[in-house]
């Protein structure tokens, strides 16, 4: 077996397997551009009628939905640790819990988060007119959606998109499509109606599909690479679309952190999910003054990691996802030694496990040329490099084309925000590391190649819809300045425009009054 997902010509089926083991978990089918096409019209014949329902209407189903999940969280989270690898405790802490929460929040507060917003338009004001922004839902959204948080990233979504008033139509990962089925049949028991939740599971070619049946948005998580290609697929269509992408996340650890907790934060943030997650620690940069106790310490943890099947309880750390990955790792760490990179721990495949392990790996020594300080690793492995001031950590921080996560550690938070304003990246976390997309109100995205476009929080609901702006002029009975005809008299009105009003001035302003009612008198015979 070469991958976890094999592909069978004549059933068109995708088969998952679970990586610890080898087992086959099920299979499920590999969906034609036609049944694509379908789901989405599917989608598209149910959104008005729920688009109509008050957003308590919504949330009700949201909230049942949550309910059901709870009450099979140790069934949901098995199926995801046998399907990624990941520990089930995991599963439930990095995704299960941020889910349930996502749900919740957005039940309760979508309604507040996109009520209309009135504009202030300063002096016209004072003229009768107003202005306000009203949010329409955008349509039908197609998610599509990475394996390693196969709950998570498409759940959260998929509530956001449901209670701005969209259908959605999910193409889940081609490793992890069992999950995504399971999402589908908690929101089928929660009697979601009919058609407003699609699932089209297959790889790339129906992701292709999804977006050539002419979706109203595109909500894409994955690599930089297949990000371009969906951008532009999408772009022929104008279908707007939100990147979330790779990431190459830097730590940077400043000589007066808090040295135990910063050592726990970069194993945990390097080796959760065996490190493949976008926001993972890739990069740890630690001041030299302080470097030797904080690697002792990052050793020590590291080494006292339990690595087996993620369905054991006292998993730490479980197998990757699927072999492509685990190669790329080994890539990169064998690149890096090549290049004078010193082995801490770990950097061999455990002879005594049979799925795709690979140990938690640090690495000293690094710099710059290495592959494992430039691309995306994506699997369990902690460089470590040395800095001797701030703007040198800044600098190497800074110098990736990726810009998702990163983190700065120090007792003196003025400074930690200070540095922090200072680094490239969508988000940077103070004394903290790679968790915040299981916040709900807070924005999770990128900047540079890391991606476009937010997913959480009111900014992430803002592209699910789309804003209209309603103008109002109250006075509907006079004539604007404007309006023809234009005469030597409207001339040196628009030029007391032109010096008056534009100066935002009240008083300046007033002084045009009688030229106003002059011209409104005189376009009055
Ligand atoms: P991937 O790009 O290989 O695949 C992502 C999804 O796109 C899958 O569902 C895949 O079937 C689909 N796809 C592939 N080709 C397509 C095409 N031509 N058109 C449309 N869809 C297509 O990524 P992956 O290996 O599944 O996930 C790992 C990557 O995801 C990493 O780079 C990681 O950093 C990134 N990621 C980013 C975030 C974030 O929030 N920024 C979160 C999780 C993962």
């Amino acid at each position: 077996m070469s991958t976890q997902v094999l592909q069978s010509e004549q059933t068109r089926e995708i088969v998952s397997y679970d990586p610890g083991t080898g087992a086959e978990l099920g299979r499920v089918p590999l969906a034609s551009p036609e049944e694509v096409a379908q789901a989405v019209r599917r989608a598209r014949a149910a959104q008005p009628a729920w688009a109509g329902i008050s957003f308590k209407e919504k949330g009700r189903v949201i909230l049942k939905a949550r309910a059901i999940m709870l009450s099979q969280i140790e069934e949901l989270a098995t199926l995801i640790s046998r399907e990624t690898g990941k520990p089930v405790s995991e599963a439930i802490s990095m995704e299960v819990v941020p889910t349930l929460d996502a749900m919740h929040y957005f039940a309760n507060h979508t309604a507040s988060l996109l009520k209309p917003q009135k504009i202030d338009i300063g002096q016209y004001g004072l003229m009768g007119r107003s202005s306000r922004i009203v949010y329409k839902p955008m349509g039908v959204v197609g998610i599509i959606s990475p394996w390693n948080f196969p709950l998570g990233t498409p759940a959260e979504e998929i509530v956001m998109a449901l209670m701005s008033g969209n259908a959605v139509v999910l193409k889940p990962s081609e490793l992890t499509p069992l999950t995504a089925l399971k999402i589908g049949e908690i929101f089928r028991r929660a009697a979601l109606p009919e058609g407003l939740l699609e699932i089209v599971t297959g790889d790339g070619s129906t992701g292709a599909a999804l977006i050539d049946a002419r979706v109203d948005k595109i909500m894409f998580t994955g690599s930089v690479s297949t990000g371009k290609r969906v951008a532009e697929a999408a772009a022929k269509h104008l279908t707007p679309v939100v990147l979330e992408l790779g990431g190459k996340g830097p730590m940077v650890v400043l000589e007066d952190a808090n040295l135990e907790n910063a050592a726990r934060g970069a194993v945990w943030g390097a080796f959760a999910n065996s490190g493949q997650a976008c926001a993972s620690v890739e990069r740890c940069y630690v001041h030299e003054s302080i470097a030797p106790q904080f690697l002792a310490r990052v050793l020590a943890g590291t080494q006292a990691l339990r690595q087996q099947v993620g369905t054991k309880e006292d998993t730490d750390v479980g197998a990757m996802t699927n072999e492509r990955q685990l190669r790329i790792v080994e890539e990169h760490v064998a690149d890096a030694v090549e290049r004078g990179a010193k082995l801490v721990t770990g950097g061999k495949r455990a002879g005594n496990l049979s799925g795709f392990f690979y140990p938690p790996t640090v690495l000293t020594n690094v710099d710059h040329r290495m592959t494992i300080m430039r691309d995306e690793t994506f699997g369990p492995v902690l460089p470590v490099m040395t800095f001797k001031t701030e703007d040198e950590a800044i600098l190497l921080a800074n110098d990736s084309v990726f810009g998702l996560t990163a983190s700065v550690w120090t007792k003196d938070i003025a400074r930690g925000r200070r540095l922090a304003e200072r680094i490239e990246a969508g988000t940077v976390m103070v004394n903290e590391v790679l968790y915040t997309h299981g916040i709900a109100q807070t924005p999770w995205g990128g900047i540079k190649e890391s991606g476009y476009g937010r997913t959480h929080g009111r900014m992430g609901l803002l592209e699910l819809v789309t804003s209209r702006h309603i103008h109002v002029n109250r006075m509907s009975f006079l004539p604007d300045v404007w309006w023809f005809r234009y005469d030597p008299e409207a001339s040196s009105l628009f030029q007391g425009l032109a010096t008056h009003f534009t100066t935002g001035s009240i008083v300046r302003t007033a002084r045009l009054l009688p030229r106003v009612v002059r011209r409104l008198l005189q376009r009055g015979k």
